[in-house]
């Protein structure tokens, strides 16, 4: 399976960025990654142009949520149909740093849906609290989201495994967590869809973070706002 190197921006970022596409290009060469793919998700004022910019270099863009609706009275939502019409290839829905805010499974349900709808891939993030770990119930937690979060019927689609405790803390899973975690999302979701690890990924624990069995990819938050990191983790992916 192609690995997936995924970056979230999230609120960082200024117009002047949407150069970095070119400075990853100077470490990490278009010609030397084509087995595999790097995408990178801004906040949405930047899509369009990192898009321009990212497009030639072989270097997806996506947006870090959607609303699950196309069009209509949200103020401020962006729509999948946005997106897609800005150049993203996919969108990150149910990040944990949303559902804190109240986001729900059936509202990231009704996003994956949407992605779909309009042609981009969801990335359906997630994860268990360390309060839930530390209970023994990460497994059966990360299991009722996905059956909540993932439509039914809906074969393109990537999960992105993210501890709630891990993300933004410098704190990683150990590698037999994320071993276990990832099985068991295999078992779930079957052998085409693909599994990403995220929380505190950085060039110093990436290649063995990607090596696990069943991590196809990770997604990156503090360490994809520098290409060099980002680059070295991409690297590390084989
Ligand atoms: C994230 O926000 O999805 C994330 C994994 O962040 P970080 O890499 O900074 O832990």
């Amino acid at each position: 399976m192609r690995k997936l190197i995924a970056g979230n921006w999230k609120m960082n970022g200024a117009q002047a960025w949407t150069v970095k596409p070119a400075g990853f290009d100077r470490i990490y060469a278009a010609q030397d990654r084509n087995h595999i793919d790097i995408l990178i998700c801004p906040p949405f004022p930047f899509i369009r142009e990192l898009f321009t910019s990212a497009g030639g270099r072989n270097i997806f863009v996506g947006g870090q949520n959607c609303h699950a609706n196309e069009n209509g009275a949200h103020t401020g939502e962006v729509s999948a149909e946005m997106l897609a019409d800005c150049g993203a290839s996919f969108v990150i829905v149910g990040h944990s740093e949303r559902r804190a805010a109240g986001e729900t499974d059936t509202e990231v349900q009704n996003k994956a849906k949407a992605a779909n709808r309009a042609g981009i891939v969801p990335i359906i993030c997630v994860g268990e609290t360390l309060d839930q770990r530390e209970a023994g119930h990460a497994e059966s937690v990360v299991e009722n989201q996905i059956s909540g979060s993932v439509p039914d019927g809906l074969t393109e689609y990537v999960i992105a495994y993210e501890p709630v405790w891990a993300i933004g803390t410098g704190k990683v899973a150990s590698v037999d967590d994320i071993k276990g975690m990832h099985a068991h999302i295999r078992k779930i979701c079957g052998a085409t869809v693909r599994i990403l690890y995220g929380g505190s990924v950085k060039p110093a624990n990436a290649a063995e973070i990607l090596a696990t069995p069943n991590v196809d990819g990770a997604l990156i938050g503090g360490a994809s706002l520098d290409m060099a990191d980002l680059a070295a983790i991409a690297k590390a992916a084989g």
